[in-house]
C-alpha cells in the first residue's frame, strides 16, 4: 500500500489537522500511486507560523558562517543522494532522468554558493559627511519567509528559495506544488539531517487555494516568494500589496529563439529541439516561438519537423526516452485546446498535434512534439503560454522585425539569438526585452550563480539565484556612530560650514 506522508511542523512529522490527503501519481502511469500527501488547511499554517517564530529566534542569532556550514552539509547530502532524488522527481514529475539529475545538481550548486555567502553577506562602510562619525550598513534577517513553488523543477526551485532565505537567517515555511510533493519531502529530510534546528523549517503540503492562500494571507509571514503562473502571481500580488509584504514573483514566459540567415543551422537545430521539447515544453524558459529568417525558413523547418518526429516519447525513467509526459490530464487538455485554437486561427500543423497512444504511451499524459508553421505574431499560440511541447514558427524578414515580435508579448523571461554577426549579437543583448538573452544557445540553461528572472509580466523586479537573491531575503540596516562628543546635525553642521 502507498505510504501516507506528513507535514513537518513544530519540529515533528505530523498529520494535517484537516485529516485530508491528496494522491500523488506518476504522470507516465497514473496507476502508480507514489503516496498520499497532506491536504493542509489554515490551522496547519497557523501551527507552522507559531513554530517558525521560535525557529527564527534561534536561527537569526546563529552566526551567518555557521548557517553556511549547515548548507554545505546539505550540499554534501544532496550530492550523495543525487540519483535517488532524481529518480523520485522523475517518478512524480515525468521529465527524463538526465533532466532531474540536472535539477538536483542545481540544488547542489545553490547549496555550495549559499554556504560561502555566509562569509560575505556584505554591508557597506562609507565616509560620513561629519567629523568623528562612522557610517555603515549591514544586512539582517527579516523573519518568516513563506515559499510557494511550482511543479516543473521539483528540487531546484525549492532550493533557490530556501537556501538563500535560510542563509540570511530567516525561518522558512514551504508549500510545494501539490503535483510534486515527494521531492520537497526528501529535501526537508536532508535539511534536518544536516543539522538545521528543527523549527527553522516547516513543510506544509496542500493545494494553492487553501494552504497556499492561508500562507500568503498570514500576517506573521512578512516575506513571500512565489514561482508559478502569472494568473496565480497576480492574485498573490494583490494580497501582498494590500498587506505590505515583501514579495518576489517569478511567473510565465513566451520565449523566442531567433535564427538569422547567417546562423549555424546545425547548432540552431540542436538548440531549438532542446529548448522547445526538453521538460516536455514545461519550462518557464521553454522556447515556444521560433522566429526564422525567410532565407533559411524552408530548409530549417524541414529538418526541424523530421527531428521532432524522431523524438522518442516515454517514461522518463527509461534511458531511451527523449520526451516525458505532461504533468497531468488538465495540462494535456490545455495543450489540446491551444492546438485547436492554432488551427482555427489558420496556423499550419506540421507535426504532432495528438496524444501519445498504444500500450506504452496510452496510460500516461503523453503528447507528441508539435510544430506549427505560418504563425502570425497576433495568433494566440504566439502570445499565450501553453506550457507544453508546442512550438510556433514565425517567418521573419530581418532583425528589426525579430526584435519587434520578441518584445511584443506581455512576458519577458528569456530569448535566444543565433547569428555569426558579432555586431548583431550585441544589438540583440541590448534590445531584446527579457531578463535573460542567450547568444547561440537555447532559451533554457540558466546557471545557479547568476541572477535569474524576467521583465514585464514574468516578474516583479526581483531575481532568484546569484548574488541578488540575498538582498531579497535580508533587510538593510544602517548604523551611525558619532564619537565627536558634540551634537552634529546632518546637512547643517557639515564641512560646507
Ligand atoms: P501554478 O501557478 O498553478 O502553481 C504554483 C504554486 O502556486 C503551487 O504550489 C500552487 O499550489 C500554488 N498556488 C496556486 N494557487 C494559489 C493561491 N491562490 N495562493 C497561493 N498559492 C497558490 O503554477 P504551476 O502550474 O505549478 O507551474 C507552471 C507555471 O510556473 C508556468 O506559468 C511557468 O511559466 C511558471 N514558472 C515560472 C518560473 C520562473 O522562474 N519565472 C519557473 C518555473 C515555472
Amino acid at each position: 500500500m502507498a505510504k501516507t506522508f506528513k507535514n513537518f511542523i513544530g519540529g515533528a512529522w505530523v498529520a494535517p489537522a484537516t485529516g485530508q490527503h491528496i494522491e500523488n501519481r506518476n504522470p507516465a502511469d497514473p496507476a502508480d500511486l507514489i503516496g498520499r500527501f497532506p491536504d493542509s488547511g489554515r490551522v496547519d499554517v497557523e501551527a507552522a507560523v507559531r513554530s517558525a517564530r521560535r525557529g527564527f529566534e534561534v536561527w537569526s542569532r546563529t552566526p551567518a558562517p555557521a548557517r553556511g556550514d549547515v548548507l554545505r552539509r546539505v550540499g554534501d547530502l544532496l550530492t550523495a543522494r543525487k540519483d535517488a532524488i532524481a529518480a523520485a522527481a522523475t517518478r512524480e514529475m515525468g521529465k527524463v532522468l538526465a533532466e532531474t539529475r540536472g535539477d538536483v545538481q542545481e540544488g547542489i550548486d545553490t547549496a555550495y554558493y549559499a554556504a560561502t555567502e555566509g562569509r560575505r553577506l556584505f554591508g557597506h562602510t562609507v565616509p560620513s559627511e561629519l567629523r568623528s562619525k562612522w557610517a555603515m550598513s549591514y544586512r539582517r534577517p527579516i523573519g518568516i519567509a513563506g515559499l510557494i513553488t511550482p511543479f516543473n523543477f521539483p528540487l531546484a526551485i525549492p532550493t533557490w528559495k530556501m537556501f538563500p532565505a535560510l542563509l540570511c537567517g530567516n525561518a522558512v515555511i514551504i508549500k510545494p506544488s501539490e503535483d510534486v510533493p515527494h521531492t520537497t519531502h526528501l529535501l526537508v529530510e536532508i535539511l534536518l539531517e544536516a543539522g538545521l534546528p528543527p523549527e527553522v523549517v516547516q513543510l506544509v503540503h496542500g493545494r494553492g487555494a487553501t494552504a497556499g492562500k492561508a500562507l500568503v494571507e498570514h500576517p506573521g509571514v512578512p516575506v513571500v516568494s512565489f514561482t508559478g503562473s502569472t494568473a496565480t502571481g497576480s492574485f498573490i500580488g494583490e494580497t501582498c500589496g494590500r498587506m505590505h509584504k515583501r514579495l518576489s514573483l517569478e511567473m510565465g514566459g513566451k520565449n523566442a529563439m531567433i535564427v538569422m540567415d547567417d546562423a549555424d543551422l546545425d547548432l540552431a537545430l540542436d538548440g531549438v529541439l532542446w529548448g522547445a521539447f526538453g521538460t516536455t515544453g514545461q519550462r518557464c524558459t521553454a522556447t515556444s516561438r521560433l522566429l526564422l529568417h525567410r532565407k533559411v525558413h524552408d530548409r530549417f523547418l524541414r529538418r526541424l519537423v523530421e527531428a521532432a518526429n524522431a523524438l522518442r516519447l516515454g517514461d522518463g525513467l527509461d534511458g531511451k526516452t527523449d520526451v516525458g509526459p505532461l504533468i497531468h490530464e488538465a495540462a494535456r487538455q490545455k495543450v489540446e485546446r491551444y492546438v485547436r485554437i492554432g488551427l482555427e486561427q489558420g496556423a499550419e500543423l506540421l507535426c504532432g498535434g495528438r496524444r501519445g497512444t498504444g500500450a506504452r504511451l496510452g496510460k500516461g499524459w503523453f503528447y507528441r512534439p508539435t510544430v506549427f508553421a505560418g504563425v502570425k505574431p497576433s495568433h494566440r499560440i504566439a502570445r499565450e503560454e501553453i506550457f507544453g511541447p508546442v512550438l510556433s514558427v514565425i517567418r521573419i524578414s530581418g532583425f528589426e522585425e525579430a526584435v519587434r515580435i520578441n518584445n511584443g508579448v506581455r512576458y519577458g523571461l528569456s530569448s535566444a539569438l543565433y547569428t555569426r554577426n558579432v555586431n548583431l549579437a550585441f544589438e540583440g543583448m541590448q534590445r531584446l526585452d527579457n531578463g535573460i538573452t542567450y547568444i547561440n544557445a537555447p532559451t533554457i540553461g540558466a546557471e545557479a550563480h547568476l541572477p535569474f528572472g524576467g521583465v514585464k509580466q514574468t516578474g516583479n523586479g526581483h531575481r532568484e539565484g546569484g548574488w541578488e537573491v540575498y538582498d531579497f531575503y535580508s533587510e538593510t540596516k544602517v548604523c551611525y556612530v558619532d564619537y565627536s562628543g558634540t551634537l552634529q546635525r546632518a546637512q547643517i553642521d557639515n564641512y560646507r560650514g
